[in-house]
């Protein structure tokens, strides 16, 4: 097939500052000068803990509303710099009593001073990715979410692990802010093909040879549409975009998207007050190719709502798909955490089950006890035996997989690790000036296939691209330490103590 996918966007880009008066160090309440401010989670606004003021939450300015204007690259000053050997701690002094307060921001952007209790907040953009444009607050509740989670382990007991459902308790869930690149695309595209559209189905011959047949129309199609697509939102942790690990379901994690990202608010460290947070270590240029990929997966996904005419699948043999703008913003986005480790000999498989803490979405890996399943695999495979010998059927062969297939069924129930976010089709997305070709070439007869052959109308790239990027980036990251960004590292601290002090 030919594509033509033209990433070479002009070199236009725009940044867009987004921290203007952040300061690092004491955030105090305007009322009472208090510094232990946190999100008041009924309201979604943070209030201070001392007087109970409540804040009116401030939303970024300056970023491009209308996604079909977007031409470029747009991105926010909080999604530009990051420094791939800029170190995770900062150190802060603190404005009331003088003392140097370090921040290990690989978990916080917050820490008390321990001489004299106030709050000291990370607000600026330093370049090591801690601090990210927006935020979206946690809305779910603690109580909620492990409700939640005990509901979706309760379903799965069965098959689990024994030692796991001993174990088990969601007294220690945790809720972690994980770092997203919200991505706005405006977009081109043309595609062209063949489609089919059912007109008969019957069978024909007898007996042994009897055999289902299908008849349809071909026709020439073409969809030429521009498509505006709206937070796109990608992990920025290198870890997390790992979603085929080995050591653990990130896919979990991944699948409980989407966020309501419309809702973001303008960061502030005092959202992530009794929370975890981890903090984003890519930068646009290592995602940039992978949101390119699931762009164009989302506008193959909006052509297909204007083809359902054709129910046996299109071709399409040319693919042109122009990025003409787009728009970066760094994001937390909340998310209610259960892990248990699996160790099996020398593996350890970190379970996740995750609830989304805006939706309430939950998805979740189970550890399965493999010998009962498969005792009641082998149990259910003799029932199919059984049945095979004494029931009349067509498909009675369909019998002997019974074993296999509920033993499927059961795992993936458990572990979920087909579970993703299928972002092109819950992306949200506009099509507009939409040209439509749809040319009648003939009538087809007597098919064997139920489905037209090559059709590729509902292939998915975007998530292959994950794996290879992952490499490249755990590949750099090797480079980097081999040619001592620590150096590097220290040198940026430095700066960031200096202009703390002045
Ligand atoms: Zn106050
Ligand atoms: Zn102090």
């Amino acid at each position: 097939m030919e594509t033509n996918q033209e990433n070479n966007v002009s070199e236009d880009i725009r940044i867009i500052e987004t921290s203007n008066d952040s300061k690092n160090g004491q955030d105090k309440c305007p009322k009472c000068g208090a510094t232990d401010i946190s999100l008041n989670q009924n309201t979604g606004k943070l209030r201070c803990n001392f007087c109970r003021h409540e804040f009116e939450p401030e939303k970024i300015s300056g970023m491009e509303t209308d996604i079909s204007k977007l031409e470029g690259q747009v991105i926010s000053s909080g999604a530009n710099n990051y420094n791939a050997s800029a170190s995770d701690t900062v150190t802060l002094k603190c404005s009331s009593c003088g003392a140097e307060v370090v921040i290990d921001t690989s978990s916080s952007t917050q820490a008390r001073c321990h001489w004299c209790r106030n709050m000291l907040s990370l607000n600026e953009q330093i370049p090591n990715g801690a601090v990210p444009d927006v935020v979206l607050p946690f809305s779910v509740k603690k109580e909620e979410a492990r409700a939640s989670i005990e509901k979706f382990v309760g379903k799965r007991k069965f098959f689990a692990h024994p030692k796991f459902r001993r174990e088990f308790t969601t007294e220690n869930i945790m809720g972690v802010y994980f770092p997203y690149m919200l991505v706005d695309i405006n977009a081109h595209a043309n595609f062209s093909g063949e489609g089919e559209h059912e007109t008969k189905s019957y069978y024909i011959g007898f007996d042994e040879d009897r055999q289902k047949v299908y008849d349809a129309e071909l026709y020439h199609v073409e969809r030429e549409f521009d498509v505006a697509i709206s937070g796109l939102s990608v992990e920025s942790s290198s870890d997390r975009l790992n979603n085929a690990s080995k050591e653990k379901t990130n896919n979990i994690i991944n699948s409980i998207m989407p966020f309501d990202v419309e809702n973001v608010v303008k960061y502030n460290a005092n959202y992530l007050h009794g929370f975890t947070s981890e903090k984003r270590d890519t930068s646009i240029s290592d995602i940039k190719e992978l949101v390119d990929t699931q762009s164009k997966d989302i506008a193959r996904f909006a052509a297909n709502d204007t083809m359902e005419q054709y129910d046996r699948g299109v071709r399409w043999d040319k693919e042109e798909f122009k990025i003409k703008g787009q728009q970066w913003k760094a994001a937390y986005l909340p998310v209610w955490l259960y892990s248990y480790q699996e160790v099996k000999g020398n593996k350890k498989l970190l379970h996740y089950v995750a609830v989304n803490a805006r939706t309430k979405e939950t998805m979740g890996s189970v550890p399965i006890h493999m010998p009962k399943l498969i005792i009641v695999s082998s149990f259910v495979e003799l029932a199919g035996i059984i049945a095979m010998i004494f029931v009349k059927f067509d498909y009675k062969w369909a019998f002997l997989f019974a074993g296999v297939i509920y033993f499927l069924i059961m795992y993936f129930r458990y572990r979920n690790s087909n579970a993703r976010h299928t972002y092109e089709s819950e992306t949200k997305k506009e099509i507009s000036n939409l040209r439509q070709v749809d040319t009648y070439i003939k009538e087809m007869k007597r098919l064997r296939n139920s489905y037209m052959n090559g059709a590729n109308n509902r292939r998915v790239e975007g998530t292959s691209v994950n794996n290879n990027i992952v490499k490249s980036i755990v590949n750099n990251k090797t480079i980097d330490k081999l040619t001592g960004g620590n150096i590097v590292a220290d040198m940026i601290r430095d700066k960031a103590n200096k202009r703390d002090k002045e």
